[in-house]
Parts: structure tokens; C-alpha cells; sequence
């Protein structure tokens, strides 16, 4: 194991860690601060500075669907040359934007089952 695996290891055992996770949850609840629909299950960290230096405003609590598809935005985000906390909304709308397509076509097929 890397020296830096063992540190992030270390790092989520640690009561800083935990007590920030706790935290997080006391202040933004336990539904996904993306979707609003999931049970948020990770802590996501809009950013590192290190370790130990950061609040609970540098981090959200995500549902997994959604803590996956944020670290697969991050990448287009970087490419645009988005700060961190840019990053964040950016992809908050993008999950959101889905969201909302799949509602719609969910109700389309509602309408479709009535007009039979
Ligand atoms: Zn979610
Ligand atoms: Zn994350």
C-alpha cells in the first residue's frame, strides 16, 4: 500500500472524519444533496485542501448513483475550467437536468397508458 493509501486509510477511521461526516448529516440531512430523492449513504468532498483542513461546507451528502456520476462530471467540469465550487453546481444540474427527463417520459407513459 502507497504512503498516501494508508494516510486516506487512516483518514476515514480518524474522529475528525467521523465527526465531520456526522456532522455533514446534522446540517444538509440524510437525502442526497444531488438527486433530493436517494437516501444519502457517502459523504462527497467538493474539495481537499488536506485532510484535516476542512468544514462541513466543503462537503455534501450524496447517494452512491450519484456520488459516482459527480466524480464522472468532475472530469468534464475540469475541462472547463470550473472552480470548485462551480464543479458542484455543475454537476448538481446535470443530475438534476436527467432527473427531469426521466419524470417527464414517466409521465408521458402514464398518458399514453390512458389514451388505450
Ligand atoms: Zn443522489
Ligand atoms: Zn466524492
Amino acid at each position: 500500500m502507497t504512503k498516501r493509501k494508508k494516510e486516506y486509510r487512516d483518514y476515514l477511521e480518524s474522529d475528525h472524519w467521523q465527526n465531520l461526516r456526522k456532522e455533514a448529516f446534522a446540517k444538509y440531512g440524510s437525502i442526497c444533496s444531488a438527486c433530493c430523492e436517494a437516501p444519502a449513504k457517502s459523504v462527497h468532498h467538493l474539495r481537499y485542501l488536506s485532510f484535516y483542513n476542512i468544514t462541513v461546507e466543503d462537503v455534501r451528502p450524496v447517494c452512491g448513483k450519484c456520488h459516482s456520476t459527480i466524480h464522472k462530471l468532475h472530469k468534464k467540469a475540469r475541462r472547463k475550467n470550473l472552480n470548485y465550487f462551480e464543479r458542484w453546481l455543475f454537476a448538481i444540474k446535470e443530475i438534476q437536468a436527467k432527473i427531469k427527463t426521466r419524470r417527464k417520459r414517466e409521465e408521458m407513459a402514464k398518458f399514453e397508458d390512458w389514451s388505450i
